[in-house]
């Protein structure tokens, strides 16, 4: 187990998913792979293309 936790809480991780971050350009987003808890899962999901904002960045799954 690579981690213990989620990347954004202290909740034990559901799974690990490939997300894309950006701060204000889409195109300039990084990709990155986080160990996620179901909660914030669900919010980048829910959030879509337009990604979730957290902590002045975007999250959204998958790297496209
Ligand atoms: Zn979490």
């Amino acid at each position: 187990m690579a981690t213990q936790r989620c990347e954004f809480c202290t909740a034990r991780p559901h799974q690990e998913v490939a997300v894309s971050r950006w701060h204000e350009d889409p195109d300039e987003r990084e990709r990155l792979t986080l160990w996620v808890c179901v909660k914030h899962l669900g919010r980048m999901q829910k959030a879509g293309t337009r990604g979730w904002a957290h902590d002045g960045a975007f999250y959204k799954t998958g790297f496209w």
